[in-house]
């Protein structure tokens, strides 16, 4: 067994599991606790949800536009990646407009970045009005499987400049200290073990886009081996994650900018123009997928997602992902919250349908069903 940190399983050729690790650190590793199987059975979905991630190849937005006497700062298109960073983009935004001298703010969109950002501007001594076409539980964010996967779906590596690399950077280490300190205060944000499932020594692990990631936004992980732990892949590679229950998240927030006084108007904005006619003088857009439409921005893309939720589970408290069964075709993930097992795998760029496809659904399942009836 073999226990690392951060992104230390890069490169670090496991051969043979021989203890070790790349901080040089040799030893006790603790076993793998008990570890109760899901009852994955087609008898037990509840229901199957869709959400369209809003991805642009070059990363979210987060800049400042002069519109006549107004400022309007964009802050949207976070991808698989928006309730893992929206504390910090929203932080990033309230900070372009302290400059003000009008306190007066309107937000736009009362998804997971609208509201975020909303608490950001109180926190400063604005007096914010959020202007939404909807609100929770129907927005993306209530889709979403929320775990901190802060660089997941969200930039082409091609397409990343050094200023934007810095703006992700600070982004996830603000958003990294606001969500843990949620932890254990009712938002339904929590800490879990999280299993990647795998055949191949993880020697190359690391995951796409993980070099963005500073390595101490992020616990270690420990690596087992053949024998060492209960699932039905010769490593599981454990990391301690933050995951984030939407319903209970959302609706908290909900409540917590009402609470200091924000107002909630429904509304849909069809253009600058409209934005152009609002009273407020600081307005922030945080529209998600709809600003393609609203601001014309043509990179935007959604990567369509959906989660097959199982009934929930007592004593079911980790997640798993990785291709743990043949069945699976493709990359899967079972994560446990308190109105069902979520069990999903799909990114499906340019698919704009919130119908479920149910050959995905059918791969997901059969492969969570093969993988926990094989578990010991
Ligand atoms: C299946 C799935 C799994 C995911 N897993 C994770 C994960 O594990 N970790 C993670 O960090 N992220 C994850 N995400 C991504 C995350 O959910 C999104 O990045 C995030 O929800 C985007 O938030 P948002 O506030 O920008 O958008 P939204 O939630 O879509 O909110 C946008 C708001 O703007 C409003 N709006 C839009 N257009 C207009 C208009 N013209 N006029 C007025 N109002 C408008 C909408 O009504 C809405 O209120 C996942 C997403 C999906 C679908």
């Amino acid at each position: 067994m073999l226990k690392s940190s951060g992104f230390g399983l890069m490169g670090l050729g496991l051969g043979g599991c021989t203890a070790g690790s790349s901080t040089g650190r040799v030893g006790y590793v603790r076993p793998v606790r008990r570890l109760e199987p899901v009852d994955a059975a087609w008898e037990r979905i509840i229901r199957t949800t869709v959400g369209l991630r809003p991805y642009r190849p070059s990363g979210f937005v987060l800049r400042g536009e002069r519109l006549g006497d107004k400022l309007i700062i964009h802050n949207y298109g976070h991808g698989g990646s928006g309730m893992s960073l929206s504390w910090g983009t929203g932080q990033m935004a309230a900070e372009m407009a302290v400059g003000r001298a009008q306190r007066q703010a309107a937000v736009i969109g009362c998804g997971v970045v609208g509201l975020t950002t909303t608490r950001q501007l109180q926190r400063r001594g604005f007096d914010v009005t959020i202007y939404t076409e909807n609100v929770p539980p129907n927005t993306t964010s209530n889709m979403s499987l929320a775990s901190w996967t802060p660089t997941s779906g969200l930039v082409d590596g091609d397409r990343r400049t050094a200023a934007w690399d810095d703006q992700f950077r600070t982004a996830a280490r603000i958003a990294w200290t606001e969500l843990q300190l949620l932890v254990g205060r009712g938002y339904g944000v929590s800490w879990m073990d999280g299993y990647s499932l795998r055949n191949a020594p993880p020697s190359a692990d690391g995951g796409r886009g993980s070099e963005l990631l500073p390595a101490d936004l992020q616990p270690g992980s420990t690596v087992y081996g053949p024998g060492q732990h209960p699932f039905p892949t010769r490593y599981a590679v454990m990391r301690p994650s933050m995951r984030i229950e939407p319903s209970i998240y959302l609706d908290r927030l909900v409540a917590d900018v009402r609470g200091v006084g924000a107002g909630i108007v429904i509304r849909r904005f069809e253009s600058r123009r409209d934005l152009a006619a609002l009273s407020e003088s600081v307005i922030v857009n945080c529209t998600g997928l709809g600003a393609k439409a609203l601001v014309g921005d043509e990179e935007l893309v959604p990567l369509k997602g959906q989660l097959t939720l199982l009934m929930p589970q007592a004593g079911v408290d980790y997640s798993t992902f990785g291709a743990a069964s043949p069945m699976a075709g493709g990359f899967v993930h079972m994560s446990p919250r308190s109105d069902g097992i979520a069990l999903g795998g799909t990114s499906v760029e340019g698919d704009w349908s919130l119908d479920p496809d149910p050959d995905a659904m059918r791969r997901i399942v059969d492969a969570h069903v093969d993988l926990f009836s094989r578990m010991s």
